[in-house]
């Protein structure tokens, strides 16, 4: 149920905020969770795209794994009640303190995405007497077909050990007694809808797998990360992503071996569709262009995604009718990036209306900010209405 079937009680209520189906997420983590299953998928839910409490313990309570880009992330995890046998921990840059937690906490795997932090994580692990067990982040060189800004598996990407540095790696692994290959991780990009892509993908690991078999290296797990897309411009038309296709494309393509376990890292595709940003319309006006503008509650501060990656929402108006006309829809921060849609087709916007940003479960209210000192969105969840 999207917030439109709660507009009387939402009206009630102090704007902005994300407002959360929890009917919606359950039911997307369970069909993640079915579909993966038929293959026996293990997926890692990618805590930095939403952490709200309520939608952290759906994620538990659904039986995902974690995964996590800092030591916050994984204190987090832990704290939520999520299994340490389950969280992986990527980050491009992980301190010394980040890696020292997450030893203690004994967690599944380190993805270690550099020559160096292979040294780090084995000086760190011996300290205690540990061997920590790493997957090599690899970056294969694919490209997504996504927005650039999120593009993170091409050759000039500061992520991963570049396939040029793999024999060096493999190397060094031999005199580190403190650190445990387990796997090979790839995380290609994000919001990456055409499902050639993945088969692409799979077909580039295979050649990767091989060439670890050829060095007599044995890999007990696969890990693919995230990056399946959602749709923005249609929310109600599909609000469960297709995770039959995406598993279905890669059980199809990835070869594996026997005993081994893939993995995935899925943010966006789990969370995205269940939330949406509600905002109250302050102000209504027209530039000198002849623009119609609706200024609105909600700002950058909010949902950042139309401002960093130039991200299309689609905006609703919960309390309008009529015909409808396109409204520049912007906020109240002092950037004149803070514009949620130049061209949102609504019905006659009045102060006082309510409007709702679609899809903005993923990436909204975690990478909200303080800036112009502004409050932090709160969350509403639809079975506490
Ligand atoms: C962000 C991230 C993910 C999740 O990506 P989505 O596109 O949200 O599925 C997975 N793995 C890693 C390493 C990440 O950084």
């Amino acid at each position: 149920m999207s917030a439109r079937q709660y507009t009387d009680q939402l009206q009630k209520l102090d704007t902005p905020f994300y407002f959360y189906d929890m009917q919606l997420l359950a039911d997307t983590l369970a069909k993640a969770v079915a579909e993966a299953g038929k293959y026996g998928y293990k997926v890692h839910y990618a805590l930095k795209a939403n952490f709200d409490p309520r939608i952290v313990a759906a994620i538990r309570k659904a039986g995902l794994g974690v995964d996590c880009v800092s030591g916050n992330e994984v204190r987090l995890a832990i704290e939520s009640g999520c299994l340490a046998s389950e969280i992986v921990f990527a980050g491009v840059a992980k301190s010394d303190k980040e890696i020292r937690y997450a030893l203690g906490q004994d967690i599944f795997s380190f993805n270690c995405e550099s020559l160096q932090e292979l040294e780090v994580i084995n000086a760190l692990a011996a300290e205690t007497g540990r061997t920590a067990r790493i997957a090599l982040r690899i970056n294969p060189d694919v490209d997504p077909r996504t927005h650039k800004h999120i593009s993170t598996g091409q050759a000039d990407s500061k992520f991963g050990i570049s396939y040029t540095e793999i024999n060096e790696a493999i190397r060094s692994l031999n005199r580190l007694p403190n650190i445990r290959i387990v796997g090979i991780h790839f995380h290609i990009g994000s919001q990456i809808t055409d499902m050639e892509v993945f088969g692409n993908f799979c077909v580039k690991v295979n050649k990767i797998q091989q060439w670890f078999v050829e060095q007599g290296i044995e890999l007990k797990h696969l890990n693919l990360g995230g990056g399946l897309g959602v749709g923005y411009n249609d929310p109600d038309g599909k609000p469960i992503p297709d995770f039959a296709g995406y598993f279905g494309i890669v059980n199809r393509t990835l070869e594996t071996k026997p005993g081994q376990t893939v993995h995935f890292e899925l943010g966006r595709s789990l969370v995205a569709q269940s939330g949406e940003l509600v905002t109250r319309v302050l102000y209504t006006k027209q530039n000198a262009a002849g623009r119609q503008i609706a200024l609105v509650d909600a700002g950058m501060t909010d949902l950042i995604r139309p401002a960093l990656y130039q991200a299309h929402h689609k905006i609703e108006s919960l309390t309008g009718q009529g015909p409808l006309q396109p409204y520049m829809v912007a906020g109240p921060v002092c950037e004149s990036s803070d514009v949620f849609a130049k061209e949102a087709l609504l019905p006659e916007v009045k102060r006082g209306d309510l409007l709702t940003i679609r899809t903005a479960g993923a990436y909204g209210s975690a990478m909200a900010s303080r800036y112009n000192l502004r409050d932090l969105p709160r969350s509403v969840y639809s079975d506490e209405l």
